[in-house]
Order: structure tokens, then sequence, then C-alpha cells
């Protein structure tokens, strides 16, 4: 008998996804991300915009797009981004063009963002697949601030009491993962499989932004 009889069904089509990754600040969410990339994850990174000033070990266009107050407030006049926030006294946006363009070539596009940045593309795009990332426990998120040793000590203790605030916020999220030290790899790997089973859906998410 032949083994090619055609399914009775038509198999869902699943157009690309718009995955955000969030989190309290220091939590892993660049790590992670970098990770992903390098172990080359076939996804799109989106790289955001800040006015932030760059940290030594920061590649430009990698990390981040470091750009100028004035060419910041530019971009947004002109309707450049399809998010954009103040965090922490610097500008963050993300561009809505290279968002549209990656979808269109049918890239799955991942970005991370700050907790208040996730509630804003809920708002905008509610079917993006968010995905919160918290630390396994608040004193190795301290840990974590005081490694980076970027910020005063003020700013350390406003980061960490946002943290708990921002926690409070995971229901809202459609996945959770702790972010174990020294495991970026399983952390990385958890992000992918939750998207390889966002592909297995009965009814695909349409991302529209
Ligand atoms: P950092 O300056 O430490 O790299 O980032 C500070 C916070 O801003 C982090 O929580 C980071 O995820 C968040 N962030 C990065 N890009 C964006 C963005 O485009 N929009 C928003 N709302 N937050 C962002």
């Amino acid at each position: 008998m032949a083994d090619s009889i055609p399914l009775p069904i038509s198999l869902p089509q699943h157009p690309p996804l718009l995955v955000v990754v969030s989190g309290p600040s220091a939590v892993g969410k660049d790590a992670a991300l970098t990770r992903m990339r390098e172990l080359n994850y076939p996804f799109y990174f989106l790289v955001t915009n800040t006015t932030r000033p760059k940290r030594p070990e920061e590649v430009e266009g990698v990390d981040y797009h470091f750009v100028t107050r004035e060419q910041f407030q530019e971009m947004e006049g002109n309707g450049d981004f399809l998010e954009h926030a103040v965090v922490y006294g610097y500008d963050y946006g993300n561009s809505r063009r290279q968002v549209r363009e990656a979808l269109a070539r049918g890239l799955d596009v991942i970005m991370r963002i700050d907790v208040q940045g996730a509630a804003t593309i809920k708002r905008l795009v509610p079917d993006a697949v968010f995905i919160f990332l918290l630390p396994p426990t608040l004193d190795k998120l301290e840990r974590r601030l005081r490694k980076r040793r970027t910020e005063p000590e003020e700013y350390l203790r406003l980061r960490v009491h946002a943290a708990r605030l921002e926690m409070s916020e995971m229901d809202k999220f459609d996945y959770v993962i702790v972010n174990e030290d020294d495991a970026l790899d399983d952390t990385a790997d958890l992000i992918y499989s939750i998207i390889r089973a966002e592909k297995c859906r009965v009814k695909p998410r349409q991302i529209v932004v």
C-alpha cells in the first residue's frame, strides 16, 4: 500500500513570533540572549537604541545602538519606536521598522526589555510571547548587580527595590524561567524550547506590529 496518503487535515501555518524576554535588572536577560547569539540560535535579535553611556565591555550595534539624546528625540519624533521608555534616567527604544522587516523575512524576533516595557508591548502586541526571567534568590540578584559595579550604591538599592516590585508582575507573562547561577546554556535552551513548543500550537499566534 502507498505510504504517502495525505492527512485529511491541513496543518497550522506558524507566522514568525515576537518573543519578549523580561525580568528585573541584572537577572541575566542580556547574558541569556548573548549566549543564544553565540550558540547561533536562529533568531533576529533586536538591538535597542539607548542614550545610556556605553559600558567598557559593550559593543555598539550588538549590545545596544548608543545614540545621543538629540538622535533619540529625532527617532521618537519620526514615530520610529515600537516602544520607548525612560529607565533609570536614560532613554531606551526599539525600532518598529526593524521588527516589521525581520518578521516579513520570516524571522522570529527576540527582544529583551524591562518589565514596564513588556507591559507596553503586551498592550500593543498582545499575541507576542512573554517570558519572565527570575533570579534564584533576591541576594543572588543583588550580587549580580554588585558584580556589574556600574551603578553607585544608591542606584543599586533602587534596582533591588524595583526588582521586588517587578517580580509581582510575573503573572502577566506566559512563561517563567529561573535563571540559575552559571546556567546560561540551560536558560538559553529553555527559551528555545518555549519557542519550539509555540511552533506546535494548534492555533498559532498572529503577530501584528
Ligand atoms: P541596562 O542599562 O542595565 O542595560 O538596562 C536597564 C534596563 O533597561 C534593563 O532592565 C533592560 O532590559 C531595559 N531595556 C533595554 N532595552 C529596553 C527597551 O527598549 N525598552 C525598555 N522599556 N527597557 C529596555
